[in-house]
């Protein structure tokens, strides 16, 4: 059945980019075992539904810049599948956005926000608009122009968009005051809003810290272990990326990479995130390069002279790696290198960063290894706790939603292994956690009739 579904998917997504069956292949591999000892799962045509999006909305956003020269570009929302909550998942502004890599999100999405065993759907957006190089207030003009389009579909109960790349609070805000204009509604219908005006304490940091919650329980249940002391590579430097370094660092790790789209930061003596965060924070996008000339000791690699089908930030020795950048950007080859230097976990804190067939070798290898839909889920569950705050009108204080946080990862942990274990597959952590997100999804899509 699984193989029919694929085929069928194949068919009628040729013309998109291959990471949505890249996503839904993963999941649906996972599955088989569930759905042949179910057979409501075929009644009810689960798997077909699931994969198909309930909603794909595609809008122009035309908008003018500082030369007052018109741009137009194309803006999304794809509502895939509420039937956990309304549609919840983030907005990406980046050039290669499109339809094929929105379905993969928001398909990925419903399995994490299930996960996260909150009333949340999935649901992502976002637009080939390139932030880089832009002004201030033409990152502002296009937000507005943006929400003039989207307002239309969203709503505190219906669908809640969040950030992603290429979106921050600066952007969530600009977003939020152009709803607020022309609907005139006070209410949570973004999440990731600035603080000032009902935005969440910690959910800037929610998903690196959720990311290293995560990976302190699953080292401590499986190996005893903890990141003290320990060397660990990240990738990106964006707003995951950072936070999961801060943590990595709070809890005593040495953290010696780091990367952009142009190039890789090894520091031996480990991160400084002062320097990172001059060149990349409040919307700066300064090159990485920039980093090895500030800081003695440390070597800037640029892409081009990265090793031939891999990405140098995975192949300096280290006792955990953290994907946080975006996805398929650790191939077979870079988990080779981590398993010949001693790896011993891979926890992904961006969605789907790595290709399927280094999944496989880390997991043949005894590498503990950690889906993005598990272990990235910390900053969706907050910006869930910030529309529970907005919904309630109260501000929780940092410490309550830091021991929320700490709590929810720790559960999804259990929830993933436990399953694995359940189903015979102790340790795999991808189909303990598409196993576990599926159920209570189909469970919910069953209850609620075709
Ligand atoms: N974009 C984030 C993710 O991939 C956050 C989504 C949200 O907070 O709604 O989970």
């Amino acid at each position: 059945m699984v193989e029919r579904i694929l085929a069928n998917l194949k068919q009628s997504n040729v013309n998109t980019d291959n990471t949505f069956l890249q996503a839904v292949s993963e999941v649906l591999s996972s599955l088989e075992p569930i759905v042949r000892s179910d057979p409501r799962y075929e009644r009810y045509a689960i798997l077909e539904r699931l994969v198909t999006p309930d909603r794909v909305i595609q809008f122009k956003v035309q908008w003018v810049d500082d030369q007052s020269r018109v741009h137009i570009n194309n803006g999304y929302r794809i509502q895939f599948n509420n039937s956990l909550g309304p549609y919840k998942g983030g907005l990406r502004f980046h050039p290669s956005v499109d339809t094929g890599i929105l379905k993969f999100l928001a398909f990925e999405q419903i399995f994490k926000n299930s996960l996260t065993g909150l009333p949340i759907g999935g649901a992502k957006g976002g637009s080939d608009f390139d932030p880089k190089g832009k002004s201030d207030f033409e990152i502002m003009k296009f937000c507005r122009a943006f929400m003039r389009e989207l307002y239309q579909y969203i709503g505190a109960r219906v669908d809640v968009p969040a950030g992603d790349i290429g979106v921050g609070a600066r952007e969530i805000g600009y977003l939020y005051g152009e709803y607020k204009r022309i609907t005139r509604n006070y209410d949570g219908v973004l999440s990731g809003k600035p603080y000032e005006f009902g935005g969440s304490l910690m959910r800037p940091q929610a998903t690196g810290y959720g990311v290293v919650y995560f990976a302190a329980e699953m080292l401590s249940q499986e190996l005893q272990e903890t990141l003290e002391g320990k060397t660990c590579c990240v990738s990106g430097a964006g707003n995951v990326a950072l936070h999961t370094i801060e943590k990595l660092q709070q809890m005593g790790a040495l953290v010696v990479t780091c990367s952009d789209s142009e190039g890789t930061i090894y520091d031996p003596r480990g991160i400084d995130l002062c320097v990172v965060r001059e060149l990349k924070g409040n919307g700066a996008r300064a090159s990485l390069e920039g980093y090895a000339t500030r800081v003695p000791g440390s070597v800037y690699t640029a892409k081009a002279d990265y090793p031939a089908g891999g990405h140098a930030a995975w192949h300096y020795p280290c006792f955990a790696a953290f994907p946080c950048a975006t996805q398929n950007e650790l191939s077979r080859t870079d988990a080779a290198k981590l398993i010949e230097n001693g790896c011993v976990a891979v926890v992904e804190g961006a969605n789907m960063p790595t290709e399927p067939d280094a999944i496989e070798l880390l997991q043949r290898e005894g590498v503990l290894f950690s889906p993005g839909k598990a272990s990235n889920a910390g900053g969706v569950a907050v910006s869930e706790f910030e529309m529970s705050q907005n919904a309630s009108m109260e501000k929780w204080d940092y410490d309550k939603v830091d021991r929320k946080l700490q709590e929810l990862m720790a559960q999804i942990y259990k929830r993933v292994s436990l399953t694995a274990k359940e189903y015979g597959c102790e340790r795999n952590f991808v189909d303990g956690a598409n196993i576990a997100a599926f159920k209570r999804v189909a469970e919910a899509m069953i209850l609620e009739g075709v």
